[in-house]
């Protein structure tokens, strides 16, 4: 796993020549679009710090990165200099952090983790339609318990429904036995093909599926599966924390990956990754754009360049060593954390991988939940766990407090 780290003025060279590369609506002959730079009221482009901040000025010049660039050299040509930064970002997600061959993925900067979870279920629907003339009833999604509701989502939009795999309550793994008879149940009433989810980690828990696990389960049912794994939460965490996981496109079985840069990486909300193998994007190509060079392969339709950019920007700050020792930072005050739980007996859950620590709810007053702002597994009853998750802006002295509150309230009770 490797990319490069580059200083600021490096990083400030390549964003700006990339719009260099685009058209400029303020210098060049544009009529055909319906779009153009933000507004000059609100966004002037004359304000001197602007010369020395590629994020805002890519803001402000708001090229569109509509389409997938992966696909083709050529996409729309107005905007291939910063398409160009989101295809090297497309690329150290899936070949340095999630294992891809060269030139063997494709993806594009979604929206979130919500629009890269429904893309993937909607090319796997539509593939078992296209290739195995499947019907909508002959589909079903396959799903733990703790997965994120935007699988939900996809299921509620899509009108396939989802097997729900009940989860060990203490460890949160997927119970097998269970699970195999509600895939023969549902085989018996024809469903045919189904789509796996396996998280690479669970937003309430930071539980980890092991997709071999569902892999060697479909394959001894006999029963047709693809596999998408769901990193939203995990995917610039748990590479870098368990580099030998099987939970990436070195794993056969796996076929695409949702990642969100608005989360661990401090990107701005609309960021989220998709990415999946070649011969899949078709599948979900909506030939009808057609004024789209290229057409249209994404769910959202336009959307704003700056966010690739500025994942790229990040990821280039820290480069790959500098990535791994902050996320390890993380890991390791975690670690400490559940050291000092431990000292007091306190029961929680969690992935050793993953910085989420899941207490349960007896040791925690809601009063205590309230100040710290732990979040509940659920807000209309009463709540079984509240988790705690050590971001980056997460001080010493304020889990020093905490733990003081905890260890007194023990005392107390
Ligand atoms: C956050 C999250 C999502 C959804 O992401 P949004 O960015 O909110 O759309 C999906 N799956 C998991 C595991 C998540 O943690």
């Amino acid at each position: 796993m490797f990319w490069p780290k580059l200083n600021q003025h490096k990083i400030s060279q390549r964003v700006f020549s990339a719009l260099g590369n685009n058209a400029n609506y303020r210098t060049e002959n544009i009529l055909g679009l319906p779009a153009t730079y933000l507004d000059d009221q609100i966004f002037y482009d004359d304000a001197p710090f602007l010369k020395d901040a590629p994020f805002l000025s890519s803001m402000i010049a708001n090229p569109n990165h509509i389409g997938c660039h992966t696909l083709l050299a050529e996409g729309e040509p107005m905007f291939k200099g910063t398409q160009d930064i989101e295809r090297e970002l497309i690329r150290i997600c899936a070949c340095e952090i999630l294992g891809a061959e060269p030139e063997q993925y494709d993806g594009y900067v979604a929206s979130g983790g919500t629009e890269a979870n429904i893309e993937a279920m909607w090319i796997y629907r539509n593939m078992y339609i296209t290739e195995y003339g499947a019907t909508l009833d002959e589909i079903a999604i396959v799903c733990s318990e703790d997965t994120h509701y935007s699988i939900h989502k996809a299921s509620d939009l899509l009108s396939i429904p989802v097997i729900v795999a009940e989860v060990d309550k203490e460890h949160r793994n997927i119970l097998l036995p269970p699970l195999e008879k509600r895939l023969l149940a549902a085989k018996t009433k024809g469903i045919k093909y189904f789509i796996g989810v396996a998280n690479m980690a669970t937003t309430m828990f930071g539980s980890v599926d092991d997709p071999d696990q569902f892999a060697s389960l479909f394959s001894t049912l006999k029963l047709n599966f693809r596999l998408h794994a769901d990193g939203a939460y995990g995917g610039f965490i748990y590479p870098f924390t368990n580099p030998s996981n099987n939970l990436s496109f070195k794993n056969p079985h796996i076929s695409s990956i949702s990642l969100d840069a608005h989360k661990m990486l401090q990107a701005p909300y609309g960021t989220g990754i998709f990415l999946a193998r070649k011969n899949l994007m078709s599948y979900v190509q909506t030939d009808e754009a057609s004024y789209v060079k290229g057409t249209d392969y994404t769910l959202c339709g336009s959307r704003s360049g700056a966010n690739a950019i500025c994942t790229w920007m990040i990821l280039h700050t820290y480069g790959s060593s500098g990535w791994m020792v902050k996320i390890h930072d993380l890991n390791d005050k975690t670690a400490s954390l559940c050291a000092r739980l431990d000292e007091m007996n306190i029961r929680y859950f969690r992935n050793p991988f993953i910085n989420i620590v899941t207490i349960k709810s007896t040791y925690i007053t809601p009063q205590l939940a309230s100040k710290y702002f732990l979040v509940p597994d659920n807000h209309t009853q009463q709540p079984e766990w509240y988790k705690l998750i050590m971001m980056p802006h997460v001080k010493q002295g304020i889990l020093d407090n905490f733990i003081n509150e905890l260890h007194h309230q023990q005392y107390a009770s």
